[in-house]
């Protein structure tokens, strides 16, 4: 006789995690795009996540791991991956001029929480709406800083090996939007942060700075997943390179290249992620056409694309 799989949510019950049904994949992620996710679990510590990534495997079920939604990009329709969203996560303390933080805490919070007790070094970090987990997977940076810079070690968990690792920075290959946490399927639980001493008045300056330069070059209330391309090479100016293509204020049904910043694409209003992807398409082309080079997106698609 076959052994019957169980279903995720009658395991996931029977365990005690939490988990919601249905939901629009719109109120997940800051493009407010997507179709409709049918398991969201929401495990309330580090091992919850871990036994909630146990049971999708038992059970046969692909899951994506997320933190803000700030760089990913769902799809439309049914969504079967089984979601988890690390947002519960996000216990924080410091020793002396160390931070250790789990992955879901927001980088704003985090970046303030430096602040307030006196440590730097955060400062590019406070206007990036993602969750610490997110940036150290994605190596997310800004100003000339990057959150691999400041990693003293990342505890992570190795689906595949069913074990908890500590990665040094160096492990960690970190590089630009890059670390070896993509290329081994490892959730990230959370990073040992060393900072610096700093005078709380050069930290809120610093903090403001970049909020008004942000301000000044993205769109800002409109949806979107920030950049969509990775630059070519570390440096390259792929927005201005955009900009002088004209690919300003494309648009493909709801979604459109922003007028303010041509690496953004936005929804102007009921955007879809086909929309999306045939303007990620569309620009391409053109970008293979003029400059014979193809960008890769930044954006991370959930389902992944096969
Ligand atoms: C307005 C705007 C401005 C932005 N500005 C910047 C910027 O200046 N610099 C920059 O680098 N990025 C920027 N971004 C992109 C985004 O905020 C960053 O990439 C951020 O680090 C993503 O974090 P997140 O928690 O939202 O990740 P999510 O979007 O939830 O996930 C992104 C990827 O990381 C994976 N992931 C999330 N959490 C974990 C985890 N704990 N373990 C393993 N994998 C995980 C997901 O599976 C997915 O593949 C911007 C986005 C927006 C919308």
């Amino acid at each position: 006789m076959r052994a019957v799989t169980p279903r995720i949510e009658e395991v996931l019950k029977e365990r005690n995690i939490d988990f919601l049904t249905d939901v629009s994949a719109k109120t997940l992620s800051t493009f407010r795009i997507g179709g409709i996710v049918k398991t969201l679990i929401l495990p309330k510590c580090v091992s919850e996540l871990e036994e909630a990534i146990a049971l999708c495997r038992a059970c046969g079920n692909d899951f994506a791991v997320i933190g803000g939604g700030s760089n990913v990009l769902f799809g439309d329709g049914a969504i079967d991956v089984a979601v988890i969203s690390t947002r519960r996560l996000d216990a924080v303390r410091v020793r002396d001029e160390t931070i250790f933080a789990e992955c879901g805490v927001f980088l704003g919070k985090l970046a303030r929480f430096a602040a307030e007790n006196g440590l730097c070094g955060l400062e590019f970090a406070a206007g990036i709406p993602g969750t610490l987990g997110g940036a150290v997977f994605m190596n997310a940076g800004a100003f000339g800083g990057e959150i691999g810079a400041l990693v003293r070690s990342v505890p992570v968990f190795l689906p595949e090996e069913n074990k908890i690792r500590r990665f040094s920075r160096e492990e960690a290959g970190f590089a630009y939007r890059e670390s070896v946490f993509q290329h081994r399927g490892a959730i990230v639980l959370g990073a040992e942060l060393t900072l610096a001493r700093g005078d709380p008045a050069e930290i809120a300056r610093k903090v403001s700075e970049f909020a008004r330069r942000r301000k000044a070059t993205q769109p800002q209330g409109e949806p979107s997943a920030g950049s969509v391309f990775r630059r070519p090479a570390p440096g390259y100016p792929l927005a201005r390179v955009l900009d002088e293509l004209g690919v300003k204020g494309w648009r493909e049904g709801g979604a459109a290249v922003s007028e303010k910043h041509a690496g953004f694409i936005v929804n102007r209003g009921g955007a879809t992620a086909r929309d999306v992807k045939k303007l990620i398409g569309r620009i391409q082309n053109h970008i293979e056409k003029e400059k014979g080079f193809r960008p890769q997106t930044e954006i991370r698609s959930i389902p992944r694309e096969k």
